[in-house]
């Protein structure tokens, strides 16, 4: 799937959950962090990191890094490797941590069924 298709579709995704956190009457401090990890996890730190993708151009310099380093849709398209890496961050800093699972899942969930 096309990385512009990823992002509106997280778009969609975005508005749902942040309604829903509101509807929890999660407060807006954190609706703001778990906006900006999302934010981050959309247009930054995506699974497409790998390939010279709209993602890897933002992140500059340092997107050439994770593109020498893993082949596309190796380890950074995998379910269980970001499983991982979202329990370790849900220990640091709890709930927010869905608005980096989020992003990351729908990509992942899109790249197998698209
Ligand atoms: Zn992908």
């Amino acid at each position: 799937m096309k990385g512009i298709n990823h992002e509106i579709v997280n778009l969609f995704l975005f508005i749902i959950s942040t309604n829903y956190l509101s509807y929890l009457h999660v407060n807006y401090k954190s609706i703001i962090i778990f906006s900006v990890v999302f934010y981050i996890f959309t247009y930054f730190i995506t699974p497409d990191v790998d390939m010279k993708s709209r993602p890897s151009k933002r992140l500059w310099v340092l997107g050439w890094i994770p593109r020498l380093l893993l082949k596309h849709r190796g380890i950074s398209h995998s379910f269980i490797g970001w499983t991982v890496i979202f329990i370790v961050g849900y220990y640091f800093i709890g709930f927010l941590v869905f608005g980096a699972c989020i992003p990351v899942y729908s990509h992942l969930v899109l790249d197998s069924v698209f």
